[in-house]
């Protein structure tokens, strides 16, 4: 059973218009992105012209409402969405990543009609392009405490500081960006031709060196009042929390692509390559690599439509949902990617078989969006509230 007839069986999916945006993503990433995503590679970014094509056709807002010139896709349809581009190339999943679910749908959440009706056109349309901005060089998973500070002065607020490893952060036209005061944080929306920004683009990635990862600079930055994203002093708890749930859901699916890739370079390279006068495929030890890799994808992806359709319910557990899904995915991703590239043996080492890259593309998964062992502290309090037996003796 294939990925869609898995998603069929599990969740009696089937709205034909939303299907067709699917198949017309395959279809387009097909043609425009897998031939070229070693060539993105070497030119350190996916071009431009690129991310305006997939403006078009509505991709960059494929989980916006129709309103703000989305797609308006569900959140199992997004997730398929993703998985689409992620299969196939993490410059373009990490653009969908960032720009439509970290910043795009916390914007739907928190912003006000104004920024809404301000930004959203902007961000589908491709008019902006936008980053999310945390992490810093001496904080990363303590995100509570950033570094970078704002203050108050007359009609605005003046951010200082420096944020690292922003993906798509050195094109990115306006950012989100979190910033401290007094102990608290703040979420604003920055445009990059604010003065006082400098960008540094970050090189030596092991993978996704399209990705335009780069350094920022905040030097008095001045943000108009208007553009605080949610309340004042509830930066962490309102903003960061919704929008890395976004960008765990969005990386769920894409520990799901590069899974499901490797599976299938996996399988297709048993069937052809032959060594002691046989197809690998007929070695016990090669077909179970396959069989982990099978039901491991199978678990994941049942994860993954589970994540999807609280989602969709606005149901309360979905977040904790979307964080074992994640946590579940990336581990799955770098195994299966791992037993993908042995399998091909000295050929996976190489640049001429897709494993390589799907080998390097996997790992990062276990760091971004709160690295796997914070998902573990997470998801280790939820099990130590709700599997607990009060008074019984196990
Ligand atoms: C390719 C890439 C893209 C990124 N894109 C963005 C982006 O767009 N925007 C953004 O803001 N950030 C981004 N990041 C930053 C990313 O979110 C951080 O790297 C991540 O949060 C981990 O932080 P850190 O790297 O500082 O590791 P650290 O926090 O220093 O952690 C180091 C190790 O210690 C572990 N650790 C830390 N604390 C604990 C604890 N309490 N208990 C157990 N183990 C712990 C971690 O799990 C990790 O294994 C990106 C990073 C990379 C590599």
């Amino acid at each position: 059973m294939g990925g869609a007839e898995q998603e069929g069986i599990l969740l009696e999916m089937g709205n034909a218009g939303q299907e067709a945006i699917i198949a017309e993503a395959e279809e387009f990433v097909k043609t425009e992105i897998r031939p070229y995503v070693n060539e993105f590679e070497e030119n350190k970014g996916i071009p431009l012209d690129l991310i305006n094509k997939m403006a078009e056709k509505g991709y960059l807002a494929a989980s916006f409402p129709e309103e703000y010139g989305g797609l308006d896709l569900d959140p199992i349809y997004y997730g398929q969405f993703t998985e689409v581009f992620g299969k196939a190339c993490v410059a373009t999943r990490s653009l969908l990543t960032v720009h439509t679910s970290l910043v795009g749908e916390t914007l739907l959440r928190f912003g006000t009609i104004e920024q809404k009706e301000k930004w959203l056109p902007q961000l589908a349309s491709g008019q902006q392009i936008a980053a999310f901005a945390l992490s810093e060089p001496d904080i990363g998973s303590d995100a509570k405490n950033v570094q970078t500070s704002w203050y108050e002065e007359d009609d605005c607020y003046v951010l200082n500081g420096t944020k690292k490893w922003i993906t798509f952060g050195h094109i990115a036209s306006m950012f989100i960006i979190v910033a401290i005061n007094n102990g608290k944080s703040t979420a604003f929306l920055v445009e990059r031709s604010s003065p006082g920004i400098e960008t540094y683009p970050i090189e030596g990635l092991m993978a996704g060196q399209a990705t335009y990862l780069a350094e920022i600079q905040l030097n008095h930055v001045k943000v108009p009042k208007e553009n605080v994203l949610g309340k004042l002093n509830f930066g962490f708890e309102y903003v960061v929390a919704t929008a890395l749930d976004q960008g765990r859901y969005s990386i769920a699916w894409a520990g799901l692509a590069i899974a499901q890739e490797a599976l299938e370079a996996m399988v297709s390279y048993s069937h052809k390559r032959t060594q002691f006068n046989q197809k690998l495929r007929n070695f016990q030890l090669i077909r179970g690599m396959i069989g982990d890799a099978v039901t491991k994808i199978h678990a994941a992806r049942a994860l993954c439509l589970k994540a999807g359709k609280l989602r969709k319910e606005k149901h309360p557990d979905a977040t904790m949902e979307t964080t074992i899904a994640k946590y579940f995915t990336s581990k799955v991703a770098v195994e299966v990617a791992n037993d993908a590239l042995q399998v091909h043996g000295g050929n996976g080492f190489t640049k001429d078989y897709p494993v390589e890259r799907l080998y390097r593309e996997a790992k990062v998964l276990e760091i971004i969006e709160g690295s796997s062992q914070m998902q573990q502290e997470i998801i280790s309090h939820y099990g130590l509230r709700n599997y607990y037996k009060r008074g019984k003796r196990s």
